[in-house]
């Protein structure tokens, strides 16, 4: 992998046949598809790969059973067989869900039509879901969550979708792509487009923003696909383009001590004032409720949770839970994501998840809207439409498609084929025995087969096998692990991206600040005061997820 200056020096020296625009899951997945097509290609991402949507979803990978009420029967196909496939290139990052889906006797939709939704939802599936539903009885859902309400309980189907780490999934996408001849770099802001004489947008310039004296440059390449999610049409602005395509809308997710809401599986309910649907997920040592869906017309980056949308996402939880008694004080942390929907008349709720490809005057090809599970037909579908550009323009004949399905991503090389992570733990033990036996299963889960490698750094170096926050799993390893080898640069990416620390640690890690940042420091050459601008940075960060609490 090129070092960022190497990275920085190809970008501007180098002609490409593709520039991807943004680095979320969409350009990711566009990227490691074209790559693997043999084309040359540059993906820039202006703060951080996942910054956007990708690192705020609801961290699902699933057929959006919901989806089957408005009839998208084609989307949930879609996604169904994807959630297959993904579950095979990335066994250490998508993992089965159970869901309980209780129908109560004012539930807005009916035990049997839900039942028979379920079988629909299998059959799309082709009865290849991770497990087919069954129906629980009261007794065992009493058991299995004695916090949910009995009252008018009328009976719970159980099937199954999957969780996933959304900004790894990202980021391992991304430095897949990075294993051929691809070029992706964070911190690098697309600010406008290069045009040729013909006026048909030939590259852009762009800036790398993660020096304090800016250097703007300008990226030649044939064609150019902007992949900016929630950003779409501020980056078609800078082109031909005009009407706005997107209609934005705003979820909300808040995170609580599992302990305060035990549950095993993900729990499907309805918000007892407006009837949209919302989940209860399960999350290790935490549980988190989402999410909220309301039109957002702000600036993308500065998107973050309001008292009014912890309020609401509380009432649903209090409403289903009754023993719960959750209080704004449970919350230990939020995120807030905008869905990047094409533009549609009704409620926010009803706007098709679908996505599309627009091509402008100017040849910008616009990918936008779709979810984080179908992401790899997206991006083979937005690249083909480069390629047969590219063909147009008698630069490259038409290709065959990739075979993303089938090669692993890179912490699934090596995977255990009978997806016991415990061997992969051991394994990763047996490299360096003083690692605990909870980093050692968290190193695998979260790294897949490449947690190997972080226990030789901290074999190599002991100072590297100190945990970052007291009873937490993560370890100063993962911070070189990060930096050296998944473009970590700064404390933000480490806390928010690389890890969770930000979500799951009780101060958001901010404990953990000045350790990481001393780190990285050593290792990217920070002097005292950049050690400190990034402790800051990351502080302020942690306070605009917190504003709510204060209004
Ligand atoms: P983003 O992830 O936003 O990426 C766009 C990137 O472009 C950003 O990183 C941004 O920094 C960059 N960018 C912007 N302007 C520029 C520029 N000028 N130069 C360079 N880079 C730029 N889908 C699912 O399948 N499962 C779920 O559970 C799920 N839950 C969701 C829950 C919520 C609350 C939301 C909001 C969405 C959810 N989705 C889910 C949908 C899914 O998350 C999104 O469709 C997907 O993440 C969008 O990815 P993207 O790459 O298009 O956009």
């Amino acid at each position: 992998m090129d070092t960022r200056e190497r990275a920085l020096q190809r970008l501007q020296d180098e002609e490409f046949d593709l520039l991807i625009v943004g680095g979320g899951i969409t350009g990711a997945g566009a990227f490691r598809d074209a790559v693997r097509r043999g084309l040359k290609v540059a993906l820039v991402e202006a703060v951080d790969f996942a910054f956007g949507t990708s690192s705020r979803s609801s961290k699902l990978v699933h057929g959006g059973l919901r989806y089957l009420e408005n009839r998208e029967f084609s989307l949930v196909f879609e996604a169904v067989s994807e959630r297959r496939i993904l579950m095979n290139i990335a066994p250490h990052l998508v993992n089965p869900l159970a869901f309980l889906f209780p129908v109560y006797e004012d539930s807005k939709v009916g035990f049997n039509t839900i039942r028979a939704g379920m079988w629909l939802y299998d059959a799309l599936a082709l009865f290849r879901a991770p497990k087919t539903h069954k129906t629980l009885s009261n007794k065992q859902i009493k058991e299995s969550i004695p916090l949910l309400s009995q009252e008018g309980l009328k009976g719970a189907p159980l099937y199954y979708d999957c969780a996933t780490d959304d900004a790894r999934l990202t980021l391992e996408t991304i430095l897949d792509g990075l294993n051929g001849d691809g070029v992706a770099l964070n911190y690098t802001r697309v600010t406008g487009f290069v045009r040729g004489r013909d006026g048909r947008i030939c590259g852009a310039r762009v800036r790398d923003t993660l020096n304090n004296e800016a250097i703007d440059f300008d990226l030649k390449a044939t064609v150019v696909i902007n992949a900016t999610g929630p950003w779409t049409d501020r980056t078609r602005a800078m082109g031909s383009g005009g009407e706005r395509l997107l209609r934005p809308t705003k979820g909300v997710h808040i995170v609580i001590d599992a302990a305060r809401l035990p549950t095993d599986w993900a729990v499907v309910h309805t918000h007892p004032d407006d009837g949209r649907v919302l989940f209860t997920i399960p999350w290790g040592d935490r549980t988190y409720i989402g999410t909220t869906d309301t039109d957002f017309h702000g600036d993308p980056a500065e998107v973050a949770a309001t008292r009014s949308d912890v309020d609401y996402l509380l009432a649903a939880v209090n409403h289903f839970f009754p023993g719960c008694d959750l209080v704004p004080d449970d919350v230990i942390a939020t995120w807030a994501g905008l869905r990047p929907l094409i533009s549609q008349e009704g409620s926010e709720s009803a706007v098709s998840r679908e996505h599309e490809i627009f091509v402008d005057r100017d040849g910008l090809i616009t990918i936008a809207g779709g979810k984080l599970t179908t992401y790899r037909r997206m991006g083979a579908e937005v690249v083909s439409k480069a390629m047969a550009m590219l063909a147009m323009l008698g630069q490259i004949p038409d290709a065959q498609e990739a075979q993303t399905g089938r090669e692993p991503l890179p912490g699934a090389v090596g995977w255990p084929e009978d997806d016991d992570v415990e061997k992969l733990a051991a394994e990763v033990r047996g490299v360096c025995d003083a690692i605990e036996p909870a980093t050692a299963t968290y190193l695998a889960n979260r790294y897949g087969t490449r947690a190997i490698d972080i226990a030789k750094l901290a074999l190599e170096n002991q100072r590297l096998r100190g945990q970052l926050a007291e009873g937490r799993p993560e370890i100063l390893a993962e911070v070189d692990w990060t930096v050296l080898r998944e473009l970590a640069v700064t404390v933000s990416d480490f806390m928010v991206r690389r890890t969770q620390l930000y979500y799951r640690n009780y101060d958001q890690g901010l404990g953990a600040t000045d350790i990481v940042a001393e780190r990285m420091g050593e290792l990217l050459g920070w002097d005292e005061e950049r050690r400190t601008e990034e402790a800051l940075a990351y502080q302020a960060e942690v306070a605009r997820s917190r504003q709510w609490r204060t209004g």
